[in-house]
């Protein structure tokens, strides 16, 4: 279906209520901090076990489910992570929300919740937008991250699953991205995926566990974990809530998604297609650490990097690996500073979007 059609389709079935009284005044633009802020807006809506409803656009508020509902005790719970800019004209843009609208009902399938219709996800977030435009921020490096969401919502504490659930998009501003370089830490204590799980899906319970085993590295100094297989130990997922690259010679290559260990980054796709216009050949395979070891010992590995929706083109300048520590200078990231730069002149409107990913929001 077109845009309009999916546009008009929301606009019937979305009753919107407007805030009396904005709070965009209380948000200082130059001193934004990731998700701490809500724009004025949300939008909720009802799965009542055949079809959504009761869609409203309303005041940003709190939300009432009952105690005993499936999410809080056995993480039926999904979200997806999105950004819109602005274009140089000042109209808000979303970035590929396609993609992940898909990767939701992909979520949503392997957690036995049931798919988010096309007029609710994508124009039930346009109309969001539309409201909210204001609060998508102008300023460099700058952009209003998109969260949306569905959790189950039956009162019953069996186990099995919910028949009720509500979907919610709430929108925060966030700040730019300060490209600090980060610490990796390779472990063969805790796993975060294995094939057959869930690792594929942006599941609540995917984040709950990887934090543990996150303070413990933060406690040796590092920021993240890069997560390997639980077989053998040696090959690589992906940090944190990124993807990862490494460039060796004049080839970036990044772990294949066959195994269902990995999340299929927007961000990822998106960096494969630039680096190949940028004249790299891109190969999506697995990833020994091994293989890493070996191409920072003989000088081939130039650089490492995470890719994701919140912060981008993330830096590696240190990788601990067994006795191997692995310390790379990110003041020469030359692939990575002309990624980031090409990224973000694509998302604002500044370079010309070949691929059409920019989705604008209809005035
Ligand atoms: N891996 C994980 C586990 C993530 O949570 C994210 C963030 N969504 C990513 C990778 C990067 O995905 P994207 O580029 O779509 O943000």
């Amino acid at each position: 279906p077109t845009t309009n059609a999916v546009l008009e389709e929301a606009v019937r079935k979305i009753k919107v209520t407007r805030t009396a009284q904005s709070r965009i005044n209380e948000i200082d633009f130059n001193n934004l901090v990731f998700g701490k802020k809500y724009a004025d807006h949300m939008l909720v809506a009802d799965f009542d076990g055949k079809e959504w409803s009761n869609a409203e656009i309303l005041p940003f508020q709190h939300i009432s489910v009952s105690p005993s509902n499936a999410a809080w005790h056995y993480g039926q719970a999904i979200f997806e992570g999105i950004k819109a800019y602005k274009d140089q004209d000042g109209n808000p843009m979303i970035f590929r929300p396609y993609d992940n609208y898909a990767r939701f009902n992909t979520s949503a399938e392997r957690m036995g919740m049931p798919d988010v219709p096309e007029w609710l996800f994508i124009g039930g977030m346009e109309m969001l937008i539309d409201l909210d435009r204001n609060w998508v921020p102008a300023n460099e490096g700058c952009s209003l991250y998109l969260r949306p969401f569905m959790i189950a919502a039956d009162e019953f504490i069996g186990v099995r699953p919910s028949d009720t659930y509500k979907f919610v998009i709430i929108n925060s501003p966030s700040g730019p991205y300060f490209n600090k370089p980060i610490k990796l830490l390779v472990q063969d204590k805790y796993i975060r995926a294995f094939p057959g799980g869930v690792g594929y899906a942006k599941a609540a319970g995917n984040y709950g566990g990887a934090m543990y085993p996150t303070m413990q590295a933060r406690k040796q100094g590092f920021d993240q974990i890069l997560w390997v297989d639980g077989a053998e130990h040696k090959y690589l997922q992906e940090c944190g809530t990124m993807n990862v690259f490494a460039i060796i010679g004049n080839k970036a290559i990044t772990p294949d998604l066959t195994q269902g260990t990995i999340l299929a980054g927007v961000t990822r796709a998106s960096v494969m297609d630039v680096l190949t216009d940028m004249g790299l050949t891109v190969e999506e395979r697995p990833v020994s650490i091994d293989e890493v070891v070996a191409a920072w010992k003989d000088g081939s590995l130039r650089e490492i990097f995470g890719t994701g929706t919140a912060s981008s083109v993330a830096y590696v300048e240190e990788l601990q690996y067994k006795e191997h520590q692995i310390r790379l200078d990110t003041t020469r990231y030359a692939v990575g500073a002309e990624l980031l730069e090409r990224l973000d002149a694509i998302r604002t409107g500044k370079a010309a979007d070949v691929r059409n990913w920019n989705y604008k929001v209809s005035k």
